[in-house]
């Protein structure tokens, strides 16, 4: 009999279509940065595979009836991509550009992220293709409380905890949680994060993801020597993370010069009042015709002139047909999977330091875990304690990747893949396979 070669990955057999390689997209683009790090895991490079399929994935029929009387369907998805180190955690997007290639990169980038600040979870994503902006509130309630339903098989505080992300909130966790609470006879407050704070929710979520930006951005330019003071900021999507990253630099002295979201793109060199900004956006659903600068085109957003610039709207918006024209020195993917691997060699080869999502942005299931651990004691911390925490985890996590990646010579995206999958393989490892 042949002796078995340990240090031989799976066999990988053939992939289901959704999960080939060539796929482009989210998913494509993940593939490759698990290619990247592979050759960094040593013998635990032999359970590779198993980051390369989800766990599970779900796709449902979310049908409601709408308020002129017609029943609408919409396509509904929840992925658990890895539950190796504890229960799936990730957010819920209702975007009408939703695929299940998407979902699925996400709940993967969440695998990775959860694992990179060593929160005990592994990776789930949800999310529904619907533009909720066309549904009136009450059609909105049923969409949320029938796809709670629908994905009531893998959710449970134990099991798969959701939380917000795009166009989702306080109020959408609010009907997940009351849905499953409903349906399971017991009010389940760790169900969800992101919960409003009168419904078991923690002080100081909402910011949390912003917060985590503003705070590896400001260890990242400690560490490069870049000043703080006076430097130019441009930000994409000005909602929950960037409008509360962009009002942190500018707190701490820095200049917000340039802002986009799906309403248009501005620019003041002098910089932005963000407090007008943010109750402008507040008012009228977006930046356009704030009257605080001036209207530039979408294109020329990603070439102004910058220190730092902060995506924080949707995934592939640094593309290698824009990477070029980048200026800032140190780009903070506020967002899930902004910058395309090509975009990200012609970043890097351009001298820029990206500090990448699977670190960056780790304040919000930071801040989700300490709601998730507070709900199940019932006993709430105060805001100052809950963001000295949070401060202090994404100071470590930061500081940990910034040495692998100076011992290895590697990006900080490799040097976080390396911590965060060498975690994940040893967790599986240690576990075995069952049976
Ligand atoms: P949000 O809905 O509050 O804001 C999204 C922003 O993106 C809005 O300003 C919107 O106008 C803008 N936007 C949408 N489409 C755009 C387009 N085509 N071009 C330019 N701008 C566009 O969402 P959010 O919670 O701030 O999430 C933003 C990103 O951050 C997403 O990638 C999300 O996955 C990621 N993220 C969010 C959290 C969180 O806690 N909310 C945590 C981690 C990562």
């Amino acid at each position: 009999m042949q002796a078995k070669d340990s240090s031989a990955p799976f066999s990988a057999h053939a992939l289901p279509s959704y999960l080939n390689s060539d796929h482009i997209g989210p998913w494509g683009n993940y593939l490759q940065q698990v290619d990247r790090v592979t050759p960094y895991l040593g013998s635990l490079a032999r359970w590779v595979e198993t980051l390369k399929r989800p766990k599970r994935i779900l796709i449902v029929d979310v049908p409601i009836e709408m308020d002129n009387g017609t029943i609408a369907h919409f396509e509904g998805y929840r992925v658990q991509h890895n539950l190796s180190r504890g229960p799936g955690k990730g957010g819920v997007r209702f975007h009408q550009d939703v695929t299940l290639s998407e979902v699925m990169a996400l709940s993967a980038w969440m695998s990775i992220k959860n694992a990179a600040v060593n929160v005990p979870y592994g990776g789930a994503k949800g999310g529904i293709r619907v533009d909720p902006r066309t549904l009136s509130k009450g059609e909105l309630e049923r969409l949320t409380r029938r796809y709670t339903s629908e994905i009531g098989l893998l959710i449970g505080p134990s099991k798969d905890i959701p939380a917000p992300d795009v166009n989702t909130n306080g109020q959408i966790m609010a009907w997940m949680m009351d849905t499953y609470s409903m349906n399971t006879g017991a009010t389940a407050t760790g169900v969800v994060t992101g919960k409003p704070v009168d419904l078991g929710g923690s002080l100081g979520r909402v910011e949390a993801t912003g917060r985590g930006v503003f705070t590896v951005g400001i260890e990242a330019a400690k560490l490069s020597g870049l000043t703080i003071q006076g430097a130019r900021v441009a930000v994409q999507g000005f909602g929950n993370v960037g409008g509360t990253a962009g009002k942190l630099f500018a707190e701490a002295g820095a200049k917000l010069v340039a802002v986009q979201d799906h309403t248009g793109s501005i620019y003041n060199a002098a910089g932005f009042d963000v407090n007008a900004l943010l109750e402008h956006v507040q008012k009228n659903g977006g930046v356009g015709g704030f009257s605080g600068g001036e209207s530039i085109d979408n294109q020329a957003f990603w070439g102004v002139d910058c220190e730092i610039l902060i995506p924080a709207a949707l995934e592939s918006q640094i593309t290698k047909d824009n990477a070029d024209q980048i200026k800032a020195k140190l780009v903070i993917e506020g967002a899930n999977g902004p910058t395309t691997p090509e975009a990200d060699d012609i970043l890097t080869g351009k001298g820029v330091l990206v500090l990448p999502d699977v670190i960056a942005n780790a304040g919000g299931v930071t801040v989700s875990y300490f709601e998730w651990v507070q709900d199940f004691s019932s006993f709430f911390w105060s805001e100052d304690e809950i963001n000295a925490r949070l401060v202090r985890i994404m100071q470590e996590a930061f500081a940990g990747v910034w040495a692998v990646a100076q011992e290895n010579k590697v990006s900080l995206r490799t040097a976080t893949f390396i911590v965060a999958c060498k975690r994940i393989l040893h967790a599986r490892e240690m576990r075995g396979l069952y049976p």
